[in-house]
């Protein structure tokens, strides 16, 4: 368990940092009244340029989902890569989600049926992902991204986040 939980507050921006999405402890989530999962696709569930889900991440989604978790997948991605990871995972993909707009993330807690305080959401980039997450009140996890590999325009993101959370994240 690498997770800093320093505040509860949704006014930490990230909420807390985990090195990768199998490092984030489903039950200690549960424990402090979390019930859904918002999860970024590339780069959180798998590298930017990957096809396949790595079994450590199949068998941590099965884990979490056991335990009762409902779960969302929501990417700045096109339409079939979203749905083929959402069938793989069993559970609903929102793609082209223009992250941090607001509106993907509405449309994720009408899925889930959950409210934002209920609500993590776990992805490997501030700008979009967290600061997107947060201006609603779901708490964002910060990732490591699990490749350096980037859109272009995400590479211009990751100047600001590095100014802002650079010497923050965790080693992994
Ligand atoms: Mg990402």
């Amino acid at each position: 368990m690498t997770i800093l939980w320093t505040t509860s507050s949704v006014m930490r921006f990230p909420y807390a940092y985990a090195v990768s999405l199998v490092q984030v402890d489903p039950e200690a989530l549960w424990a402090v009244g979390f019930r859904g999962m918002i999860v970024d696709v590339d780069n959180t569930l798998l590298g930017f340029d990957d096809s396949e889900l790595a079994p450590p991440v199949l068998q941590w989604i099965a884990t979490a989902q056991k335990r009762g978790f409902r779960m969302v997948i929501l990417s700045n991605n096109f339409p079939e890569r979203v749905a083929a990871m959402a069938a793989r995972l069993g559970c609903p993909g929102i793609p082209n989600a223009l992250k941090p707009l607001p509106f993907a993330y509405w449309r994720a807690l009408r899925l889930l049926g959950l409210r934002s305080v209920e609500t993590v959401m776990l992805g490997d980039q501030l700008m979009t992902d967290i600061l997107g997450a947060q201006l609603l009140g779901i708490r964002g996890i910060l990732l490591n991204p699990i490749a350096q590999k980037d859109f272009p325009l995400t590479r211009v993101l990751r100047c600001v986040e590095s100014w802002l959370v650079g010497g923050k994240r965790p080693q992994g």
